[in-house]
């Protein structure tokens, strides 16, 4: 059984979320909204996930010299992830997410990237020694994209195996795919990928064979309320998702990414690693947040074996 740490490497944000009776016309100002300040950052989201599942995880991020970063990367010490690659960046800041939700829960969002668009390929030499062969690295998109190559191909040159949350959904190069252990996109960033517009199980399945042809290894299509369809290039296999009532469907998908590597870290199969994802992430929308929803590893009643 492999029991390497997972590496995940990616952004973190701190979301700061205002609630508002309605949204401002242009030059409006709204008084009396409710505040929240929340750790995010799809890369953070999925490290505090698999560390609550139980994995040894290292979390490789560029964080400012400021307050919201020293913060997270407090947060993610008391999560038991290794920060030892916690980069700090002197000139940027710390990556934030300005939020506006209004009475009927519809929100905007302003992404300030800051540290978190400068993790370049030049600061992933100094963490290769991370990498190990048959070891897991789990990535997303919210870095630039020159650097998720570089992680890709370096980890693989190693023998590790590299799973690609391709999240938020974007245009990508081809190069991309090729050689990815597994690819995990929601319909959105499958359709993108693939263009065919994934809306039911026959359009993932097509979906998936063009996501594969690219040179994929494993395509998971996570599909909201539906569940996930697994492709291995052999089968297709559907997960149907967990009957459960969603009050916040924010990071279902980090959960299920985080989820997903720390079983297939702990030798289970693809098919049994997504049903453990799947469980996981069901979990996580019956809770309000994005790391706060994600569950423990004692949560999962019926662990798979
Ligand atoms: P993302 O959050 O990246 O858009 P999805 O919406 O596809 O990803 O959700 C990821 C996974 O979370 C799904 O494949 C499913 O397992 C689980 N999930 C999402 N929404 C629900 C729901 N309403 N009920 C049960 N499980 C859900």
């Amino acid at each position: 059984m492999s029991r390497s740490k997972i590496v995940v490497i990616g952004s973190s944000n701190t979301d700061m979320v205002v609630r508002t009776s309605h949204f401002p016309e242009k030059g409006e100002t709204v008084l009396g909204g409710e505040f929240m300040m929340n750790p995010g950052g799809k890369g953070a989201n999925q490290a505090v996930a698999a560390a609550r599942m139980g994995g040894e995880v290292v979390f490789v991020c560029k964080i400012g010299k400021d307050v919201f970063g020293s913060q997270s990367a407090e947060l993610f010490e008391k999560e038991g992830i290794d920060v030892s690659y916690v980069l700090v960046d002197e000139e940027n800041h710390s990556g934030v997410a300005l939020i506006t939700v209004d009475a009927n829960a519809e929100n905007t969002i302003v992404v300030a990237s800051g540290a978190n668009a400068h993790l370049f390929p030049k600061d992933i030499s100094s963490v290769e020694s991370i990498f190990s062969p048959e070891g897991f690295v789990l990535l997303q998109l919210e870095i630039p994209v020159e650097t998720v190559r570089y992680i890709a191909a370096a980890a693989k040159s190693k023998g590790g195996k590299v799973i690609l949350n391709p999240a938020p959904a974007c245009e990508l190069p081809d190069e991309v795919f090729s050689g990815l252990y597994m690819l995990t996109p929601n319909e959105k960033e499958a359709s993108m990928i693939s263009g065919v517009n994934v809306q039911d199980l026959d359009s993932a399945k097509k979906a998936a064979e063009i996501i594969y042809k690219k040179g994929v290894e494993h395509v998971i299509v996570t599909m909201g309320a539906k569940g996930a369809l697994v492709f291995d290039g052999l089968e297709y296999v559907f997960i149907e998702a967990q009957k459960v009532v969603a009050v916040d469907t924010t990071a279902a998908g980090d959960v299920f990414n985080g989820a997903l590597v720390v079983a297939l870290n702990e030798g289970k199969s693809i098919i049994e690693a997504a049903e453990f994802a799947n469980k996981a992430s069901a979990i996580a929308v019956t809770r309000l947040g994005a790391q706060a929803s994600a569950p423990y590893r004692g949560e999962i009643m019926e662990e798979v074996s």
